[in-house]
């Protein structure tokens, strides 16, 4: 595996592997990689002739009071980690060249990015999708790969791409979890035991809506206080929001039939987790 910092380079190599037609598979992650990014990038080894992974903590997407400083930096790890999932190359472009004095573009997009974590972190996604375009231009991959665990980030870089008719293919992979359900986060290492504990009760909660789905509910308010319920019996969760939305568009549904999406956003202390799941409604 080669390790590229600057973007020169990274330009030099992508259009060298193009003109060689062989296809670029690229993984952009914030590093302190785990699990879930091992199968994203295991995904993109199956079907690409390059494997591109890289590791940027993009501060544009870091609200004023967010954890951007805090972010967890393990880059020796995180080489290792990715030379032995099969990475071919690890991109690790530095800040100031990704954000050089005058830079003054941001790539927004609409609808899709509006409600829930846009509504609870804003200009979050402008920060996501404007890195995601310029990682894309500099990378030129024919497939870019994101984990469902960040369910509207993957739907708004499909509608970005498919807008900006930028030709790569999103691909989405399932989360991966914990044995005990916890979705694999880089921030879960900032929980304090009784935190850690606590917080399975996200992945209990979202069972518990699709159960209730199973059982014939339809309500989307209903199935909303049923996993709302679930969450408040742990005193250290707070709830910031529970969506109950359509797979495709991320509307509100108010009626359940079809696919929905379960999200849920919590905070425990200090730290802040998101998770989902995908319930096909059935026809009573
Ligand atoms: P991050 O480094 O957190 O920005 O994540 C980089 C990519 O890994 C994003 O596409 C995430 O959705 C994905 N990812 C993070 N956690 C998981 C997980 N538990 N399972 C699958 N994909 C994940």
């Amino acid at each position: 595996m080669k390790v590229i910092k600057t973007i020169s380079a990274m330009q030099k190599y992508s259009t060298h592997c193009r003109k060689i037609s062989r296809s670029i598979g690229f993984v952009p992650t914030m590093g302190a990689l785990h699990d879930g990014h091992r199968a994203l990038i295991k995904a993109d080894r199956h079907t690409n002739r390059i494997v591109v992974v890289s590791l940027f903590v993009n501060p544009l997407q870091f609200g004023p009071r967010e954890d951007f400083q805090q972010y967890p930096r393990t880059l020796t790890q995180d080489r290792l980690f990715c030379e032995k999932a099969g990475a071919d190359i690890l991109f690790v472009p530095n800040g100031h060249a990704m954000y050089p004095d005058g830079f003054q573009t941001t790539v927004l997009v609409g609808k899709v990015t509006q409600g829930y974590e846009g509504q609870s972190r804003p200009a979050h996604f402008d920060g996501v999708t404007t890195v995601v375009t310029k990682l894309c231009h500099i990378v030129a991959p024919d497939r870019v790969y994101f984990g469902q665990k960040d369910y509207q980030q993957a739907i708004a870089v499909k509608q970005m791409l498919l807008d900006l008719n930028m030709p790569i293919k999103m691909v989405m992979r399932p989360t991966v979890r914990e044995s005990d359900g916890l979705a694999m986060s880089s921030r879960n290492t900032h929980l304090k035991p009784n935190e850690r504990g606590a917080a399975t009760v996200i992945y209990h909660a979202l069972k518990e809506g699709g159960r209730q789905i199973r059982l014939g509910e339809r309500s989307g308010a209903r199935i909303r206080g049923a996993i709302e319920r679930v969450l408040n019996t742990e005193a250290v969760v707070n709830v910031d929001y529970v969506g109950i939305m359509h797979p495709d568009t991320l509307e509100e549904m108010k009626k359940l039939t079809g696919r929905v999406v379960l999200a849920i956003a919590v905070y425990i202390g200090k730290t802040r987790l998101i998770d989902n799941v995908i319930v096909r409604v059935p026809t009573l």
